[in-house]
């Protein structure tokens, strides 16, 4: 710009202050001048200026004569005049001629340029609305390919709809001449649709008549969209953030306040955004006490650490209702680590805390009775020993409930174990721990008592609930309860040992007579090794434990072998060899003898009938049955099953029934002799003379056989009045019909005194020891 140009807008400037119109139009005034005084006005504005000189010194001469007449003035003189006026007059056109043109010039120049700078689309319509002109850059807006080719096109056709309606009334404003605006949606020359911000302006003439009207249009397309994807995606937001059970915050550095918080705090904590903004510490006050001290300690955890971190807790709600939730803030950080704020996240995780519950009442319940199960016993069991506070511990085991399950059948014996569990609930302090184990199994901990008077009363209390209750099994029988206690820390400091001590009490409170209690300690722990015996009994029958050695029954002249007895062996895997006479009496109890009496008159028999086939056809076979396996009418099945099954003359197998087998349950013993012999198989009773009323026995059950116990063999030799009953009882069972086999031949003297006394067989070691089968019998 010009220096001199500067100087006149600064004082333009100057007289009209700030108003910016007033400075545009000086601004443009002065531009143009400057511009134009530059301009020469080319050959029309010479010949106008020319003949406009010619025609004012003509003018001049003529009114020189006719003011002043012909006289007044040489003629030269009055020419000399008019040639001066006409020039002045020519040089004077010339200028104003000359200066206009160039201002006009300007003026277009101007406009070009300032249509060609624009980044608009601008168009110079007709009062109909049809394009004049339209710029450069706008026809490439428009994808024209070049303005000729939008010239004369019909500006409002473009619009469509309510764009077309926002077009028409911008128009006619215009057209009234009041500029106006609009926003729309117009295609392109391709068919492409834009975005446009339109400004509509009259253009008016000298009289203030409005002849044009200029569009400029912004091409906001792009903005639009990315506007109206962020509309998209905050709508998204606000939407997710209204639905979810999710909150997301921004929290000082300090968690005093909060910087924002979403629309979702109403729907997890119930509390609007705002709310938390006023009053930060809103949220705190609704977390449940119990759970405060967790979660602050993690938020000064955070703090401190600037790392990231977690908290679950619970909230009480304005309504009332109770939520787990879950949040998670993380630390954000500057360039030099200091924590700038803390963003995260809080979910409302009530479903997933329920779940979990729901998973592990069903993992820690016992679905028959509702009590906690084993797992949830051993865990409390666990959390009490690690608070290292006493507690006591009962095991609690129904008397003869497999008698009852067997009889009952299932569903009552269910219903049952039901009853059984309210009643130990009932009868126990309330904070009592109650669980069921399995089977008739139940443990109870108690943490009110834990002295040993206090638990005596408690399980007085237990065992008195179950009698006062009255449950019956079908025969109508009470059901009772045994009971074993042990106590933290006096009998362990554990699970294992406190319920394997309590287990062990619990069947040393079975055999010192049921329906009682027993404490964990020394006496209790003798019985574990039966205890344990017992349990091992399945295991051992799958596992080939067993076994069985056999002893011969010697003709005490000829020493020919008549007959083998079985006896049963156990060896046990971590107590080595086991004798019947410590493992018999054990398994009468529980019932295992049955079990067990059939293995082994399986095995016997078919022993018997494998020596029978290497040639040993007169060899007989002894089996002992045990006084349980006599009060059973299965034991008559077995027997003829077995005999069957191997081939055996029932002659060859004999039945050895112990005096106090017979004591037992006479009736019932008899009625299977019975049928034993009427099978065809013989009867021996061993031990004889050890029990009180042996001779009755030989009445009552005509036994085939009497084994006189080793007891007199011993005494025999050296005891006259021993050998006076031996020889006696010899002599009246041989007039009963009934053979004598005199056990445990232990010396050569013993043996020589059984054979004057017409002893019909005799057994020992002095003859063999019972051995393995395998090469004990050769063919005679
Ligand atoms: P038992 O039927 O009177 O068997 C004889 C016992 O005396 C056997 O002891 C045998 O080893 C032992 N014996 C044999 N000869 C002599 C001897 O000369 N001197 C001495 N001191 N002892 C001798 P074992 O095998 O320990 O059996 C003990 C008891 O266990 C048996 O007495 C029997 O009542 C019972 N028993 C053995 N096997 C079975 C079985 O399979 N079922 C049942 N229910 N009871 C069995
Ligand atoms: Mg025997
Ligand atoms: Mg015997």
């Amino acid at each position: 710009m010009p220096t001199s140009l500067t100087l006149k807008w600064r004082r333009a400037l100057h007289r009209h202050g700030e108003d910016g119109s007033h400075q545009d139009q000086h601004f443009l005034a002065l531009l143009l001048d400057a511009w134009s005084n530059r301009r020469p006005a080319g050959p029309f504005g010479f010949t106008v200026s020319v003949a406009t000189g010619i025609g004012a010194g003509a003018a001049s001469i003529a009114l020189q004569m006719a003011l002043r007449g012909p006289a007044s003035a040489p003629f030269s003189l009055q020419i000399a005049v008019g040639a001066t006026v006409g020039a002045i007059a020519m040089i004077a056109t010339r200028q104003r001629f000359a200066a206009q043109k160039a201002r006009q010039a300007a003026t277009t120049a101007l406009a070009s340029s300032f249509l060609d700078a624009s980044r608009d689309c601008v168009k110079l319509l007709d009062l109909q609305g049809h394009m004049l002109r339209i710029n450069d850059y706008g026809a490439t807006l428009m994808e024209a390919t070049s303005p000729v080719q939008l010239a004369g096109a019909d500006w409002l056709g473009f619009w469509k709809g309510d764009d077309n309606d926002a077009a028409t009334a911008a128009f006619r404003s215009a057209l009234n001449g009041t500029p106006a605006s609009f926003r729309g949606v117009c295609t392109t020359t391709t068919g492409q649709p834009k975005w446009w911000d339109s400004q509509l302006i009259p253009v008016k003439d000298h009289a203030g008549k409005v002849v044009a009207v200029v569009c400029a249009s912004l091409d906001i397309t792009s903005q639009t969209q990315l506007l109206q994807q962020l509309r998209a995606k905050s709508e998204l937001m606000s939407e997710m953030e209204a639905h979810v059970k999710l909150v997301f915050f921004s929290y000082s550095a300090n968690f005093e306040y909060f910087h924002y918080i979403t629309a979702g705090s109403s729907n997890v904590f119930g509390v609007e955004p705002d709310e938390f903004m006023r009053n930060p510490h809103v949220w705190r006050d609704m977390v449940v006490p119990e759970d405060r001290a967790a979660l602050h300690a993690e938020m000064a955890r955070i703090m401190a650490e600037s790392s990231e971190g977690r908290a679950q807790y619970r909230i009480r709600k304005a309504d009332g209702s109770v939520r787990w939730l879950r949040s998670t803030g993380y630390p954000v950080l500057d360039d030099k680590g200091n924590v700038l704020r803390i963003v995260g996240i809080t979910e409302d995780v009530t479903i997933e805390q329920e779940r979990v519950a729901e998973l592990d009442r069903l993992a820690y319940t016992d679905s028959l009775t509702g009590l906690a199960n084993r797992a949830a016993l051993l865990r409390e069991i666990a959390s009490r020993c690690a608070a290292g506070q006493p507690f006591g511990l009962m095991f609690v085991d129904l008397d003869r409930f497999k008698v009852l399950n067997d009889t009952l059948g299932h569903l009552a014996a269910d219903h049952l174990l039901r009853n059984v569990a309210g009643v130990i609930r009932r009868s126990l302090p309330g904070d009592a721990y109650v669980a069921r184990l399995g089977g008739d199994e139940f443990a109870v901990l108690i943490r009110s008592v834990v002295d040993k008077a206090g638990l005596e009363t408690q399980a007085k209390a237990l065992l008195g609930g179950l009698s006062e209750n009255r449950l019956q099994d079908s025969a109508g029988a009470f059901i009772t309860a045994s009971i074993g206690i042990s106590i933290y820390p006096e009998h362990g400091s554990g699970h294992d040992a406190l319920l394997s001590s309590a287990d062990v009490a619990m069947y040393a409170a079975k055999k010192t007579g049921r329906n009682g209690y027993q404490f964990a300690g020394e006496e209790a722990a003798r019985t574990i090794g039966d205890f344990e015996l017992e349990r091992d009994v399945p295991e051992a029958l799958k596992t080939n434990q067993f076994f069985l050695h056999f002893q011969t029954i010697h003709e005490p002249h000829s020493l020919a072998v008549h007959s083998a007895e079985a006896l049963i062996r156990w060896q046990h895997p971590r107590r080595g060899r086991i004798s019947p006479g410590d493992f018999i009496p054990l398994l009468e109890e529980t019932g295992f003898v049955e079990d067990v009496g059939v293995w082994v008159l399986d095995n016997a028999l078919r022993q018997l009938a494998a020596w029978r086939q290497a040639g040993s056809m007169n060899l007989g076979v002894s089996v002992n049955v045990s006084a349980r396996q006599l009060g059973s009418e299965q034991i008559v099945r077995e027997v003829d099953r077995a005999l069957k099954q191997y081939g055996i003359p029932p002659g060859k197998l004999e039945i050895e029934l112990t005096e106090t087998a017979l004591m037992k349950n006479p009736k019932q013993a008899q009625k299977s002799i019975v049928e034993l012999k009427r099978l065809g198989v013989r009867i021996a009773i061993d031990d004889f003379g050890t029990g009180y009323s042996s001779l009755m026995y030989l009445a009552d059950f005509e036994p085939h056989t009497l084994k006189i116990d080793q007891h007199f063999t011993s005494k025999i030799e050296h005891d006259p009045t021993t050998q006076t009953i031996v020889e006696g009882v010899i002599g009246l069972a041989h007039k009963l019909g009934i053979q004598v086999i005199a056990e445990g031949v232990e010396e050569a003297a013993q043996l020589e005194i059984l054979r004057r006394v017409n002893c019909d067989y005799v057994q020992g070691f002095l003859l063999s020891r019972p051995q393995p089968p395998e090469g004990l019998i050769t063919p005679a």
